[in-house]
């Protein structure tokens, strides 16, 4: 198939083009470079199968294709802030744009929302019928609401058009690509333990968070995109939760050196826990997340050793 990907040279979209390539796909890797960069992807360059195009999601892009997944938005919190409005028009135009490029070339489209339109859960877990709690003017909003209305665009031309569409709900996922800037909390437990820094907790460190391995969440996509009879959402993450003090100490286990935790004021409307609900995965799609977080965490430090210097 001829497969197109949004935000390709990111971090889940550079392992999707790798998945992807390595199944004898043609893919079409398109990206503003925002947070994405070449050397995600500059092992592909010299694929004829690989076509890389740097180009704003926010403006339509034709191209004949068979499916579309669409992960151009930024994804860390300092990220998708700095240009709060540029994030709204990211997931809303960018969302027009792909479900108007479906439509015209009957391609099959999938779209990666989040965990984030639950806002701070009052339900926990969070199933997919919940339906969320998000303060629509906060600091977060740009995303969280830029992402809700992009799932009622998909769901919309799925019923006004036929549009064949798959949304799922990502909890929060890493692994190595990651950016050693991105402002993630593994990235940045890793990366200041690796430098010999502070690990920099938000809050009291008890809020909770569940860690999925990006190989992991990469199988449930494909096995997602490729299901039939489900248009979502279903939510994608590993169960297993943490506070954040729980996952500061495994990255000191797992890096060794003399950092210690200090404590730093909580961003507003920071979800006090998050834990996916997995049964529609596991049901419709027999998917579960393999690797436990020490073992990620592990393979994570590893890919950080040989990039901070
Ligand atoms: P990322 O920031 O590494 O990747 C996003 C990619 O999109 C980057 O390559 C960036 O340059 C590109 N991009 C941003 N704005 C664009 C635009 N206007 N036009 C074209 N390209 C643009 O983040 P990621 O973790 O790889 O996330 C990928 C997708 O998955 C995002 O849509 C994100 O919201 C979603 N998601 C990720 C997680 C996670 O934990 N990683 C959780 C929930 C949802
Ligand atoms: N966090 C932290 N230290 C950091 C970065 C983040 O304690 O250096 C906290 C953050 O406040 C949040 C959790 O870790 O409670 C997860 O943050 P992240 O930005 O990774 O994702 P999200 O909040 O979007 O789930």
């Amino acid at each position: 198939m001829r497969i197109l990907i949004t935000g390709g040279a990111g971090f889940l979209g550079s392992h999707l083009c790798e998945r992807l390539l390595s199944e004898g796909h043609e893919v079409l890797c398109m990206d503003n470079f925002f947070t994405g960069r070449k050397a995600n992807i500059a092992a592909h360059l010299g694929n004829p199968r690989f076509e890389l195009f740097r180009h704003d999601v926010i403006d339509p892009f034709k191209a004949e294709v068979d499916r579309i997944y669409n992960l151009a938005c930024p994804a860390s919190p300092p990220h998708y802030q700095h240009n709060a409005i540029k994030t709204v028009k990211t997931s809303v135009m960018g969302a027009i744009n792909v479900l108007g490029l479906a439509k015209r070339v009957g391609a099959r489209v999938f779209q990666a929302s989040t965990s984030e339109v639950y806002g701070d859960p009052e339900v926990h877990p969070q199933p997919e019928s919940y339906r969320g709690n998000v303060n629509p003017i906060g600091l977060r909003a740009c995303y969280d609401e830029g992402k809700r209305c992009a799932e009622t665009l998909f769901f919309d031309y799925h019923r006004q058009n036929g549009v064949d569409i798959r949304v799922v709900r990502i909890f929060n996922t890493y692994g190595p690509r990651m950016l050693p800037d991105d402002g993630r909390v593994v990235s940045n437990f890793i990366v200041q333990a690796l430098r010999g820094e502070n690990l920099t907790i938000y809050g009291d460190g008890t809020q909770t968070r569940s860690f999925c391995y990006v190989d992991d969440l990469i199988e449930g996509f494909v096995r997602f995109m490729e299901s039939t009879g489900l248009p979502g959402p279903v939510n994608l993450g590993n169960p297993g939760e943490f506070t954040m003090i729980e996952l500061a100490e495994m990255v000191l286990k797992k890096v060794g050196g003399k950092s210690k935790l200090t404590f730093h004021p909580l961003p507003s409307d920071d979800p006090r826990q998050r834990k996916p609900d997995i049964s529609l995965a596991q049901s419709h799609l027999g998917w579960e997340p393999k690797i436990p977080l020490e073992e990620g965490i592990e393979r994570t430090v590893a890919y950080f050793k040989s990039v901070v210097g």
